[in-house]
């Protein structure tokens, strides 16, 4: 027990919550104060392929069978989850989008009808510039039926080398974020807006983006997850077709197709700057009460 409560700090400590471990009081559980309904920029650039930003939510998505939510456990035996003591009350809603089916956009990856599928089409085949020169595309990994897909900006250099998504740095920061909210990366679906290296880790183009995108559309399609977590500007603003900043995007609750969107910092951004840790903290406490919800 003791080492567990240790190994507790010291993942609060890495995510920059000290003031979670010295008992500071809790948020207050009101209802969060209805933030603006974001209406988005109708005219915000939009390569083909991106999300398309709409007034209404589609009827919400059904929950897949998927692996039970681990904190659950801890609730049904009467004690909190140690990631909820003093989490943000989920927040007001933000930007609703659709995202295009697949076939309007001229192609036929809305016909793969598996997971596999799609990393194949992704691996055998070059949509853009950034394709002729990877090492391997990284078509995303993890559970087909993921109650949370998270989404990167693109794969880096050990990403490039090994062909899975979020194994360098980065990733494992990613790990222990996941790991203090009680998300095993096993139950999750990591995966990146474009599949294939930029070049020097530049930002995706965005034509890069918009000819990679359909297939992220797609594997969304498949999984059907509970909740989606955007890591970093760039997967924000490419997931809900819209131009904004991060700070415009966070601290709401998105919905693309009908699912809960949250988006977050990105870990390497983190690693650059560690002040940032304890707003992603909060972040992905939000997301983890999506799951719950
Ligand atoms: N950064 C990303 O955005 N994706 C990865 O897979 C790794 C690092």
């Amino acid at each position: 027990m003791a080492d567990e409560w240790r190994r507790y700090l010291a993942q609060q400590a890495e995510l920059g919550g000290a003031e979670v471990i010295l008992g500071a009081p809790l948020a207050k559980e009101s209802p969060a104060a209805p933030m603006s309904a974001d209406r988005p920029s109708t005219t915000a650039p939009r390569p083909s392929g991106e999300s398309r930003p709409v007034e209404a939510p589609r009827a919400g998505a059904t929950e897949p069978a998927g692996t039970a939510a681990p904190g659950k456990a801890a609730e049904a035996a009467g004690s909190e989850p140690k990631w909820r003591r003093g989490a943000p009350p989920i927040p007001g809603p933000g930007i609703t989008v659709l995202s295009p089916a697949p076939v309007l956009l001229g192609n036929d990856i809305g016909l793969l009808d598996t997971l596999d599928a799609v990393a194949e089409r992704i691996r055998t085949t070059y949509c853009c510039e950034l394709c002729p020169n990877r090492t391997n595309a990284v078509p995303g990994e993890g559970n087909p039926k993921a109650r949370m897909v998270l989404v990167g900006e693109g794969p880096g250099a050990t990403e490039d080398a090994t062909g899975r998504p979020f194994v360098g740095q980065a990733g494992q920061l990613l790990d222990s974020i996941l790991e203090a909210i009680d998300v095993p990366r096993s139950s999750v679906y990591i995966t990146n807006i474009v599949k294939c290296r930029p070049p020097q880790n530049r930002k995706p183009l965005p034509d890069e983006i918009a000819a990679c995108i359909p297939y992220l559309h797609r594997q969304l399609e498949l999984i059907a997850p509970k909740v989606i977590v955007a890591m970093g500007g760039t997967a924000g603003e490419a997931l809900l077709g819209v131009r904004k900043s991060l700070g415009e995007l966070r601290g709401k609750v998105h919905t693309y197709n009908g699912i809960p969107l949250v988006v977050t910092y990105h870990p390497a951004a983190l690693l650059r700057n560690p002040n940032w840790k304890k707003p992603t903290w909060d972040d992905v406490r939000i997301a983890r009460q999506l799951l719950d919800r």
